[in-house]
């Protein structure tokens, strides 16, 4: 079977899965010339394969709220390959959450995890939870719940699960508990827990520092440098404040964060003050639209940012949060460089149109890797029971970004899609990231 025929079989069987079809399209179209080059592929069915997660595990978590009522939500694991090593990824706790993003989210990480030359499988967790209002109490009470559930099929070298949108260093604390309670075992079986009790120091930082160092290489790829750009990021967690710490520390100047409720922009930049103070409010739920009251800059109520000129773009988010009328904007408004902080931020047709334009386009799976790498990491520093310090994660973080990009961009090269010093990231990264779970899966045979 071709993968043009595999295409269609999946978007038959998963039209009910949008998000899943657009992941796993994406990656079909552009590792063709490998697939040409290695005919095993094609004999040991591999991309058929790797579109079936191992297996979906679902459950239902009953919980109590404050007000004694029990609440009931839905959660899953899918446990999409270990080919390369446990089951690795993230948990997300957000009401848009369903088998179609758990998958789309875990088809992506295989390829992720797979380019940091960890060894890591791809796997990826969550639940239709809204945390968004709860109090301390019953988000605890919901973790302990989700764990309680969880807990049979995961373990330090089975699946270990990290944080993702909604689960912070909080929500793995308290999931934490609840397996070491259950278990008696203290040991790695989730990643990103609080440093002094086994998390890694860097992993709150990894994914948004990450992504800079990345933006980084493509800049260097052009003869360029970060100093002075101007840069949109989207967003307001976690990775979006990292990566704009890390930016505006190496000289660019980032000019909006947003959130759901809209976008908040600053001429002047974000100093290391206002993320602070961002980081902050955000923290503590607090609505991002104050910031103008104590440091000035404009709001502008439920919209992007990408109506602002500027160099570069990090959609830091969320899924599809960039469509094709934003991606016009981006290119209209002098946009050079887009690399995606979230996971799968651009359309489809988002990313057709600033490719069109040669804008240099780094996909999540290479350019957010650095948060599962320093899970990867975490998980060594575990096993040897000894920690690292924060300059020598940092160090391993930048190698493992700048190798992720290299080998991408001689992917590129070396299938035929750099073409005039555009190097086609998306292609080299799905090439890289496939290649290495493809080798390992016909290595196996028929198993896995
Ligand atoms: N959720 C993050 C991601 O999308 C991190 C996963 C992990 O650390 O396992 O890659």
């Amino acid at each position: 079977m071709s993968i043009s025929q595999a295409i269609e079989n999946i978007e038959t069987r998963y039209t009910h899965q949008p998000e899943f079809v657009q992941a796993v399209k994406e990656v079909a179209m552009t590792i063709a010339p490998l697939y040409d080059a290695h005919p095993e592929y094609s004999t040991s069915k591999i991309f058929e394969r790797l579109v079936e997660p191992d297996r979906i595990i679902g459950f239902r978590i009953n919980w109590e709220d404050d007000k004694g009522e029990i609440q009931v939500n839905r959660g899953w694991r899918v446990q999409f390959s270990n080919a390369l090593g446990p089951y690795k990824g993230g948990i997300r706790f957000h009401p848009t959450v369903t088998p179609s993003v758990l998958k789309f989210l875990g088809f992506e990480q295989i390829f992720k995890n797979a380019l940091t030359g960890l060894p890591l499988g791809g796997g990826k967790g969550g639940s239709d939870f809204d945390p968004k209002g709860k109090t301390d109490n019953e988000i605890r009470r919901f973790c302990y719940a989700f764990m309680r559930e969880l807990h049979p099929y995961v373990d330090k070298d089975v699946d270990v699960p990290a944080g993702d949108i909604g689960v912070g260093s909080r929500e793995i604390s308290y999931m934490f508990a609840m397996y070491k309670n259950l278990t008696h075992e203290y040991g790695g079986v989730l990643t990103g827990k609080g440093v002094g009790f086994g998390g890694s120091l860097m992993r709150t930082e990894a994914t948004g520092y990450g992504a800079v160092y990345f933006l980084e290489n493509m800049l260097d790829a052009q003869d360029d440098n970060i100093k002075g750009k101007k840069v949109l990021i989207s967003g307001a967690g976690n990775v979006a404040l990292h990566a704009a710490e890390k930016a505006t520390m190496l000289g660019a100047i980032v000019v909006t964060v947003s959130d759901s409720q809209g976008v908040l922009y600053d001429k002047e930049g974000f100093n290391q003050e206002k993320i602070d103070w961002i980081k902050a409010q955000k923290s503590e739920d607090k609505p991002l639209a104050d910031y103008v009251s104590v440091h000035g800059g404009e709001w502008f109520d439920k919209q992007k940012p990408w109506q602002f000129q500027a160099d570069i773009a990090i959609p830091a988010a969320t899924q599809n949060e960039v469509n094709e009328d934003d991606a016009k904007l981006m290119v209209d408004n002098g946009v050079k460089y887009v690399v995606e902080g979230a996971n799968m931020p651009l359309t489809a047709d988002a990313i057709d149109c600033i490719r069109e334009h040669r804008v240099h386009y780094a996909p999540g799976k290479a350019a957010n890797a650095g948060g599962v790498a320093v899970s990867g990491l975490e998980m060594s520093q575990n096993s040897v029971r000894q920690y690292q310090t924060s300059e020598q994660i940092d160090t391993r973080l930048k190698e493992i970004m700048k190798n992720i990009h290299d080998s991408a961009a001689d992917a590129s090269e070396q299938y035929g899609q750099t073409d005039d010093g555009y190097i086609d990231y998306m292609a080299g990264a799905n090439m890289v990231g496939f290649k290495r779970v493809a080798d390992a899966l016909v290595a196996y045979g028929i198993l896995n």
